[in-house]
């Protein structure tokens, strides 16, 4: 456990022996083939059953470099991109493992714990519509970084928080949510029917295989007159089609559904809520250079070590790798310039907002 709020009363063990220890259950489950990891390909569009489809991307797990090929379609009829072939459930298991918790718990906790002001100013969206809510519940809540700082806005606001990981009993245990509940909202839905003023979606709706059940979910738990706020990436960006496989937002393979607004509104007003906010240029996260530059420099350069590899690189390679990145510095360095300074003001009227945030309250 890597918790920044539960100091951990063994030495945290070293990386390279993390590896090493992860390796023969890794190169066992390859060594079954891919196959398994895939559903069969779909013919028709899950958001609205045209079969009218066309390949929009094929790409390649950018940021761990586990094995596999991954294609997304978009729908000619209502622009739905989604995954196709779809991960099965053997397959989220396989390509989630190790990203956010074991391998890589103690890095992403890092990431999330340190985005305070995003969260905040998300938070700060909903002020104008509901500035006092009772409770809140935050579905795909990860460590419950979110509710954290969310209760500095509504201090008198009991926050919950779902995730299907072991993220929402860590939360609860570190007091930043009130409840943590740990599994599929879809099955809690009806437990907490009429429940909550407030339900949150940040970067959820994506990684779901049923995203409309997971709306409908919403308008269950959800009491007439509460909230839903959902944000999501925008795959209507302009980045998405100048960076190609190289914007960050795909993350292949966990990305099932990219939505576009126009689709969600529509969803939700035909489930009984009315959208209150729409909002791009808030939700835009300007990382989208940066992270391409890390991600093509990343491709080129020799592997890092991970236990999905058949072995662990040399001396000589792990030195190349150093180099190579070393080098890529001063690119890394004018995309997060141009990321901050020259692109965030104008992301908006660019059309190269990443995100959108949809607000809608129950009818
Ligand atoms: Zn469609």
């Amino acid at each position: 456990m890597s918790d920044d709020h539960e100091p951990s009363p063994e030495p945290a063990p070293r990386r390279a022996d993390q590896v090493a220890a992860l390796r023969p259950a890794y190169q066992a489950d390859l060594a079954r083939g891919l196959d398994r990891f895939f559903e069969p390909q779909r013919t028709t569009c899950p958001w609205c059953g045209s079969s009218r489809l066309r390949t929009r991307l094929r790409t390649t797990d950018l940021l761990q470099h586990k094995p596999g090929r991954f294609t997304l379609d978009r729908c000619q009829d209502c622009g739905h991109t989604f995954q196709n072939p779809r991960l099965s459930g053997e397959g989220l298991e396989f390509y989630y493992r190790d990203f956010y918790d074991g391998l890589g718990e103690k890095q992403l906790s890092n990431t999330f714990a340190g985005r305070t002001r995003m969260y905040r100013q998300r938070a700060e969206s909903l002020l104008p519509f509901a500035s006092a809510p009772k409770n809140w519940l935050d579905v795909g809540t990860g460590h419950g970084h979110f509710c954290e700082s969310a209760r500095t806005v509504y201090p008198g606001t009991a926050f919950d928080g779902l995730d299907f990981t072991d993220g929402a009993e860590l939360a609860e245990r570190a007091g930043r949510v009130e409840r943590g509940f740990r599994g599929s909202f879809v099955e809690l839905a009806p437990e907490v029917a009429g429940n909550y003023d407030v339900v949150s979606m940040f970067h959820y709706l994506e990684h779901s295989a049923e995203p409309g059940l997971e709306l409908e979910a919403a308008h269950q738990a959800i009491r007439p007159g509460g909230h839903l706020m959902i944000e999501v990436p925008d795959p209507d960006s302009r980045y998405a089609r100048l960076l190609g496989r190289w914007w960050l937002p795909w993350l292949q393979p966990q990305h099932l559904h990219f939505v576009p607004v126009a689709n969600l509104r529509s969803r939700l007003t035909d489930l009984g809520f009315t959208v209150v906010a729409e909002q791009h240029a808030e939700p835009h996260d300007p990382v989208d250079l940066l992270a391409a530059t890390w991600l093509a420099l990343d491709a080129v350069a020799p592997r890092d070590d991970f236990p999905w590899q058949p072995e662990r690189p040399n001396a000589l390679r792990r030195t190349l790798r150093g180099a190579m990145v070393l080098a890529g510095v001063p690119a890394l360095v004018l995309g997060t310039l141009l990321d901050r300074f020259a692109v965030r003001p104008l992301s908006h009227r660019l059309g190269v907002s990443n995100a959108y945030r949809l607000l809608a309250r129950r009818d």
